[in-house]
């Protein structure tokens, strides 16, 4: 039988915004030697811009823009968004005629008669079509814009490190998690401009959803018995990575979280990275009681 104080501990715990699913839950976060970091939305704010906009000869940023962003409609990725917003302008829902997102990658649609892909080197490549090599590499997110096969141009759309993500990592520590890691879909130019300063251990990069997913076995393998692998993250893309962990955490305040909820053992309702140090703290307080 669970011991009463570990129902204390989840009724304390949800009252700092943190929800566990359950004793089990608790008594694993006492044990936490791993955490795994999702970078975008969760050590970031996710509240990207688009910082500049490269164009292939014969296309102006104007027209590059405004594709990307009806062909961005559709999509509730943060990338999206801020290329939505770059553009200000109205969209004509109509002019967009089929639409699909690759997960981790970015999306396809056809507008007005074009067809035009946004997002990562990966998805053009796949496509077959060449970004010219300037253009590929260079901090802040890329998104390459493609229109009937062509590469036209490239959004840089940048995001902010969350003012409280340094911290939680040091505290972390102090309360005895031995390994932080940051896991990344985006570039290793850009995943090293947000890992500056954090204190990271280690930083994995370009990995898709499914990537995601292999390196938390790799941790689950060499971690020791007893001990607990954790991914945070903000939701978006990451169940299967939020399922695969021992402990998966999604972390508030994102758009993602609705679906994260279902998936994740624990949610942090505030978009707060130190809230986890808090939860960990509890767990062990909890625990120390218990035995
Ligand atoms: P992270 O791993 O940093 O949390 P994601 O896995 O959500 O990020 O996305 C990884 C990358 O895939 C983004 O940085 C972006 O380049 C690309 N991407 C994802 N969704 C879209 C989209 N809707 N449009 C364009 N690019 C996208
Ligand atoms: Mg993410």
């Amino acid at each position: 039988s669970i011991p009463l104080t570990f129902f204390a501990g989840i009724g304390a715990a949800s009252r700092r915004g943190i929800l566990i699913k359950g004793a089990n839950f608790l008594e694993g976060l006492s044990r936490v030697q791993t955490i795994l970091w999702d970078k975008t939305g969760t050590l970031t704010s996710g509240a990207f811009a688009v910082s500049e906009i490269l164009t292939e000869k014969g296309w102006s940023r104007e027209a590059v823009l405004e594709y990307a962003a009806l062909a961005e409609m559709h999509s509730s990725h943060p990338v999206a968004v801020a290329v939505r917003e770059a553009y200000a302008g109205q969209l004509n829902e109509e002019a967009v005629t089929t639409y699909e997102e690759h997960s981790g990658l970015g999306v396809q649609a056809r507008v007005n008669a074009s067809l035009v892909v946004v997002g990562r080197n990966q998805l053009l490549a796949g496509k077959g079509i060449a970004i010219p090599e300037p253009r590929r590499r260079g901090s802040g997110t890329r998104l390459h814009v493609a229109i009937d096969g062509d590469y036209a141009g490239t959004l840089v759309i940048t995001d902010t490190v969350r003012r409280d993500s340094a911290a939680a990592i040091t505290r972390l520590r102090e309360a005895g998690v031995r390994e932080q890691h940051m896991l990344t879909g985006d570039a290793e130019a850009t995943a090293w401009d947000v890992a500056q300063g954090l204190g990271l251990d280690q930083v994995h990069a370009r990995l898709l959803p499914q990537d995601k997913v292999g390196v938390v076995e790799r941790f689950l393998e060499k971690s020791r018995s007893g001990s607990r692998v954790v991914f945070v993250g903000d939701g978006l893309n990451d169940a299967p990575v939020l399922t695969r962990a021992d402990i998966g955490v999604a972390m508030g305040g994102a758009s993602g979280l609705d679906a994260a909820i279902e998936a994740a053992d624990v949610v942090l309702m505030e978009a707060t990275p130190s809230k986890m140090a808090e939860a960990i703290r509890l767990a062990k307080r909890t625990r120390r009681v218990v035995w």
